[in-house]
């Protein structure tokens, strides 16, 4: 094999895996047309049953490049293709005129997949016609193209049956999660309650009051849990209507701080906020989002600085919350917005894994983002973005 043979094989075997089908197209292509001239090419698929051939990639290369975005030149001759299995060669009915791109020579080549079928097509305007001798290469062309689609397919089925695990991982956690959520408290409360009702014991006072403290601050974890869980059904669901008003963003943002202060003492917090217009928001869903993400700080940050940063920026106002505390592993980034997903290890501290879904999701029913950005051992923000008005953002 010839050292550019070899190198083109290389080049593309690393596209495939760092770049993707179709810049892995672009570079097979690009190297094939400096032995095989064409001017566009189209590969058309066919899924399953069907008989209407889809494009899924086209390239114009020499003459004709407006001629990209209208494919349809070579459906006629890939549904030959695909119904006969066979390459399929068609000369121009026109006679040679100057304006060669009346005069197509097209060239159509069955694409063999195990559950798919597939044609490549390629044009040359106003000629040369395609050879015996060319034939070869566009065949190797074909099989590679085959190739590449085919691991493409591969990689796309294995992320599917990934996500389909996580998920199933997820309703398993869910149960999981929720027996063991609904247990403590209620394990707490009957406990407690019992101790009280015992005809053989008199309590005091004072511990009276201690058990009754505990009986109700467990009342209020249980009933918290059960409106998370009702709120992410609603959510998921869309079932939850908006109340929209125009909202000022850096007084909500103060009281919740305030809040948050009331309720831990010495907490560090540091407010940078800018005066900005109201905006169109639910005030109750959005102080949630708020409080959420402040009680995630005072919890997986304890004791670290909280900084809450308003900013206008062009038809968006923008909310960070940054604390400076452990961070979380990059690893879990991607699934940090899923209903029930709590980071391995933290389970000590309580939680449901509702909190950033219902953020999320009320965030999204704003037409605004939430995202977040970490770094492990120095600090967690969360940033969120919220148009000036929803109904524009769409
Ligand atoms: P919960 O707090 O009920 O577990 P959330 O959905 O609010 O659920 O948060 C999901 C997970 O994200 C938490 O379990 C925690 O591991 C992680 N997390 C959220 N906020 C922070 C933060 N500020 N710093 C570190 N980890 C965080």
């Amino acid at each position: 094999m010839d050292s550019e043979t070899l190198e083109t094989f290389t080049r593309l075997g690393n596209s495939i895996v760092r770049d993707g089908w179709k810049k892995s197209l672009d570079v097979l292509f690009a190297l094939l047309r400096k032995k095989f001239v064409f001017d566009n090419l189209v590969i058309y698929i066919i899924e399953g049953s069907g008989s209407t051939p889809e494009v899924i990639y086209a390239r114009a290369a020499g003459r004709g490049r407006s001629k990209e975005a209208d494919a349809s030149w070579g459906e006629e001759i890939a549904i030959q293709v695909i119904t006969t299995g066979k390459a399929v060669e068609s000369q121009p009915a026109n006679p040679p005129s100057t304006d060669r791109t009346t005069t197509p020579h097209l060239l159509g080549l069955p694409l063999i997949f195990p559950d798919r079928r597939g044609a490549l097509v390629f044009i040359r305007f106003g000629g040369p016609e395609f050879t015996a001798e060319q034939m070869p290469l566009a065949i190797l062309a074909a099989t590679q193209t085959a190739r590449v689609l085919e691991l493409n397919i591969l990689q796309e089925n294995m992320t599917q049956l990934e996500l389909a695990r996580h998920r199933a991982q997820l309703q398993d956690d869910f149960i999981a999660t929720i027996s063991h959520e609904l247990h403590t408290p209620l394990g707490f409360i009957k406990g407690y309650t019992t101790s009280l009702l015992r005809s053989d014991t008199t309590w005091d006072t004072a511990t009276q009051k201690e058990f009754l403290t505990i009986i109700d601050e467990e009342s209020d974890h249980l009933l918290t849990l059960i409106d998370r869980m009702l709120d992410s059904a609603r959510l998921q669901s869309g079932t939850m209507s908006m109340d929209f008003q125009p909202i000022r963003l850096d007084s909500h943002l103060r009281n919740v701080a305030q809040k948050a202060q009331g309720r831990q003492e010495g907490l560090d917090v540091v407010l940078d906020l800018t005066s900005a217009p109201p905006i169109q928001a639910d005030t109750v869903r959005l102080v949630e989002v708020f409080d959420n993400l402040f009680d995630n700080a005072i919890k997986y940050a304890p004791g670290a600085t909280i900084t809450i940063s308003l900013q206008v920026k062009d038809n968006w106002q923008i909310v960070t919350f940054t604390d400076l505390g452990p961070g979380i592993p990059t690893e879990h980034i991607p699934f940090l917005f899923e209903r029930f997903y709590r980071v391995p290890g933290q389970f000590s501290k309580s939680g449901t894994g509702l909190g950033l879904f219902i953020c999320k999701q009320i965030i999204q029913a704003h037409h605004g983002r939430i995202s977040v950005k970490t770094s492990p051992g120095k600090g967690t923000a969360f940033k969120i973005e919220l148009p000036f008005h929803p109904e524009k953002a769409v």
